[in-house]
This record gives structure tokens, C-alpha cells and sequence, in this order.
């Protein structure tokens, strides 16, 4: 398996728990980028937060001294905006967002219509009221396609555990009977075929390296592309050994890859 290391030509990286842990950089991180750059190889950053713009995450690497050639972020709102304006030309949008992934969204071009969409995205919004509940159940029970950024039911903080888009996946639910027609984020294939896109590069060539076995490992899997766990996040060695879904490697970190590139 450590031979089709040798084969990949860009790496999808999650952040949290895998290139930083919150605001500190996970040990051996930028020499792993460094790494990249003298073998020819690129790194795409790969997020389901879309609670905040791609712009707020390249902000946040250039603090941390990653180098401007691999400033690259791909979140879930970006493939989700890519993904409806593709599927729905010139249609209009009950987009469910907080103000800057709105911002962010329209600037892709999702247009919308809070009063007669043609259908329902929905994204983590952080200011989330009964209101938008209401409207959203009101259009998702009206048989609206719906597309919903990602599947995460929480959202690690500093301060621990957020509800995040999950949550009101399953209000809708609970309200309406219906789930979402289709999920962009990982470990589904939206996500993928957006940064299959913005790579130009086959699946073949790409390995996906994250700290979560249900997302970031699954989507690797799911899509046969290489799957890489590292130990650095949430994952721990008895959560490994209890899991359905195996990585094809393992390391402990970022890091313990380079001698092997
Ligand atoms: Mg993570």
C-alpha cells in the first residue's frame, strides 16, 4: 500500500484534527507541505464546515505560515453552490445560511427566492431560528428537491460539541418525513467530483488524508481513492480496531508520511 504513495499527485487534507488541532499546528505540518513541494505534488484542503466561507480558512492557514501555493480550501458550501448552479440553471434558491455563507453562495451565483424558490439548499447556519425552521419545513413539505451541504450532527469547538447541519437534517425530518435528495459534503460524492474538477487529476492519483473514520476515511473508500487516517484528531486506536470502515494506512500524523513520498 505504501507504494501507491509514490502514485499520488495531490492530497485532499482535512484540517481540524489532522493539519491543525484548533488554533495550533499539528508538529511537522509545514515540513510535510515542504515535502510536497520538492516532489511535485499538491494538497487540496478539504472542509464540510459551511458555516464559514473558503476565504476565513485561507486566511487562517497564511497565519499559520502555510506557503500561498498550497492556500487551496474546498468547503462544502463552495461544491454545494458549484453543484445547484450546475443542476439548476436560472432556478432560485430557499438557501438556509448564516450571512457570510450567503454572501459567499451568492458570489457563486445561487440566486434566490425566500417566498416562491424552485428549491431548498441548505447549508450549517449559525443563525438559525424558529422562523427559518418554519419556512424551511414549509418548502422541504412542499416536495421541493433539497440538497443540504453536509451530514455532520455536531461541530467540535474549542468549548466542545455545536449542533451543526445534522441536527436540522433530522428536525426536517422528524417535521416533514423527508431527508435530503442529495448530500455534497463527505463522505459523499459532491464534494469529490468538485475537487476531481478543480484538480484536473484522476481519482487514482488522489488520496484522501483525514482524522475521522465516517467522513474523511469513508469518502476515500466510497470513491476509490487512497484513504489515509491520521492519529492526530479524533480517532483513537480502539475506535480503529471497533470500525467497519478501515483506512488503507495509518499514521500517527502528517508528518510520519514524508520519508515515504
Ligand atoms: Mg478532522
Amino acid at each position: 500500500m505504501t507504494d501507491r504513495l509514490k502514485e499520488i499527485r495531490c492530497f485532499l487534507l482535512d484540517m481540524d484534527g489532522t493539519f491543525y488541532l484548533g488554533d495550533r499546528l499539528i508538529e511537522g505540518s509545514l515540513e510535510f507541505l515542504q515535502k510536497l513541494r520538492d516532489t511535485g505534488r499538491q494538497c487540496l484542503f478539504l472542509t464540510n464546515n459551511s458555516s464559514k466561507s473558503a476565504s476565513f480558512y485561507v486566511e487562517k492557514l497564511k497565519r499559520m505560515g502555510v506557503p500561498e501555493e498550497f492556500r487551496r480550501v474546498l468547503t462544502s458550501g463552495q461544491a454545494a453552490a458549484r453543484y445547484v448552479t450546475a443542476r439548476f440553471p436560472g432556478k432560485k434558491a430557499f438557501l438556509l445560511a448564516n450571512r457570510i455563507e450567503s454572501a459567499e453562495m451568492e458570489a457563486l451565483g445561487v440566486e434566490t427566492d425566500r417566498e416562491h424558490p424552485d428549491y431548498v439548499l441548505i447549508a450549517f447556519d449559525t443563525e438559525l431560528d424558529y422562523a427559518k425552521l418554519t419556512a424551511l419545513c414549509d418548502h422541504v413539505r412542499a416536495g421541493l428537491p433539497y440538497i443540504a451541504t453536509h451530514p455532520d450532527f455536531n461541530c467540535p469547538t474549542e468549548t466542545g460539541f455545536i449542533p451543526d447541519i445534522g441536527a436540522t437534517i433530522a428536525y426536517v425530518k422528524a417535521s416533514t418525513g423527508r431527508e435530503p435528495d442529495v448530500i455534497i459534503g463527505k463522505p459523499y460524492g459532491g464534494i469529490v467530483e468538485e475537487t476531481l474538477r478543480a484538480t484536473g487529476l484522476k481519482k487514482e492519483e488522489m488520496a484522501m488524508v483525514g482524522d475521522r473514520l465516517y467522513t474523511d476515511i469513508a469518502t476515500g473508500r466510497n470513491f476509490g481513492m487512497l484513504s489515509i487516517l491520521v492519529m492526530s484528531g479524533e480517532t483513537t486506536q480502539e475506535m480503529l480496531r471497533g470500525s467497519p470502515i478501515q483506512p488503507d494506512l495509518v499514521f500517527d500524523r502528517l508528518r510520519d508520511m514524508i520519508p515515504l513520498l
